[in-house]
């Protein structure tokens, strides 16, 4: 344990991991934080490295408000197990480590919120397939369509909540708009023995985009947790296509003429985008390669009368809803009541922000939980309003007739 003070203060013991986790995800850099609090770099740095410290209130004071996280969060022992997960792969190519750990906090933090509230209300444990070495993507989305109790010819309806059902935490964010055309989604592992998926898709995304999102991230939760050979992005892809819409179902479903307007009901009967439907049917031998290119092109060239390019907002982005997640908010409810207030939440769950925990929960709660002091709902990507979000009676019927089994 080290000491930062001399003479005779109020002494607050610290944990130094709380520190920085605030610190990354505020994304203030050690000398920024440093400079901010009054105290050199290296002890701060000294501060983030140690287990506990002892610190001065008046410290603990400027560090509860350049970070804006409550007090007693620093002070809350932490959970060390975390795995970065497909974070780990991204990380590598297309984020800056600041990035990587501002986004790998969020997640750890969905993960200490998920174990404070097991202890509140429960949780479905996790159940992936446990794959033998050497199983190809398409065979491993077979089997988890087996584990799903999902027939072959039978679209799944929504995937997120499958997922949540199979014990994965998933969390809608919206994360640091620079990060946007970077990254759509990440998964990660938490828990004691980092055994807990957690995915985190971007809010604000369309339906198409989430879902695959979801399906691609599923993917190298159940192939890549141990093995990582060969090109992992690609299985995870053809894992997502191989999930939705099976290789026999798309032969079958496969229009005569394939043109954009001809692959849209294969959209809408099986929640595929268009452009993964046209490297699905690529991949299975369905069109050739001028045909994909003539398609992309066509997707690329034509834009809706406000400018924006088929390719970004492809035709049949609002045939479906998002899929949003539940488990949390219903973990909520069901541990708390319908009308707690994040506060209480808070409290229960490791004295995280209240904003933050609005983030990482907004879309999975029925109704504001800030006791009506004025904090909106968060509203569902693309939409506006409270009307898209599931209603408390839609809620209790699905868990009636569903549970997480
Ligand atoms: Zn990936």
């Amino acid at each position: 344990m080290i000491t930062f003070i001399l003479e005779e203060v109020v002494v607050k013991t610290v944990y130094g991991r709380r520190v920085r986790q605030a610190r990354r995800i505020r994304r203030l850099s050690v000398s920024f934080l440093a400079d901010k609090i009054g105290v050199r770099q290296p002890r701060l740095s000294e501060l983030e490295r140690s287990y506990t410290a002892d610190i001065s209130e008046e410290i603990l004071t400027q560090l509860t408000k350049a970070l804006d996280f409550p007090s007693r969060f620093f002070s809350v022992e932490p959970q060390e197990a975390f795995h970065f997960g497909s974070l780990l792969f991204r990380a590598k190519s297309t984020l800056t480590d600041t990035d990587a750990d501002y986004l790998a906090e969020y997640a750890g933090a969905a993960g200490e919120i998920f174990q404070g509230l097991s202890e509140h209300a429960s949780s479905p444990p996790v159940r992936l397939p446990d794959l033998p070495h050497g199983v190809s993507a398409s065979e491993a989305a077979e089997i988890v369509r087996q584990q799903f109790s999902i027939k072959a010819e039978e679209p799944i309806d929504s995937l997120v909540r499958k997922a949540e059902r199979a014990g994965i935490i998933v969390i809608l964010l919206d994360f640091d708009v620079r990060l946007h055309d970077r990254l759509d989604a990440f998964s990660c592992w938490v828990g004691d023995y980092t055994d807990r998926p957690v995915v985190v898709l971007r809010s604000g995304a369309s339906w198409d985009r989430l879902r695959w999102s979801m399906a691609h991230e599923l993917g190298h939760a159940v192939l890549h947790r141990r093995q990582r050979e060969g090109d992992i992005e690609a299985a995870a892809n053809e894992f997502a296509n191989q999930l939705l819409l099976p290789r026999s179902m798309l032969i079958r479903d496969w229009p005569r003429t394939p043109t954009l307007m001809t692959l849209l009901p294969l959209k809408e009967n099986w929640g595929l985008s268009l452009q993964a439907l046209m490297e699905h049917g690529f991949r299975a031998g369905l069109i050739d390669e001028s045909r994909r290119m003539s398609l992309y092109k066509q997707l690329s060239n034509r834009k809706w009368p406000d400018g924006k390019r088929w390719r970004e907002r492809e035709p049949g982005y609002n045939l479906r809803d998002i899929e949003l997640p539940r488990m949390l908010g219903k973990m909520v409810e069901v541990g708390f009541g319908a009308s707690v207030g994040l506060d209480v939440v808070s409290a229960a769950t490791g004295h995280w922000p209240a904003l933050l925990l609005q983030q990482l929960l907004g879309v999975q709660l029925t109704r504001p939980t800030d006791g009506g002091r004025g904090r909106p709902v968060t509203s569902p990507p693309g939409k506006t309003g409270p009307s898209r979000i599931v209603s408390l009676s839609d809620w209790r019927r699905d868990e009636a007739s569903e549970g997480y089994g």
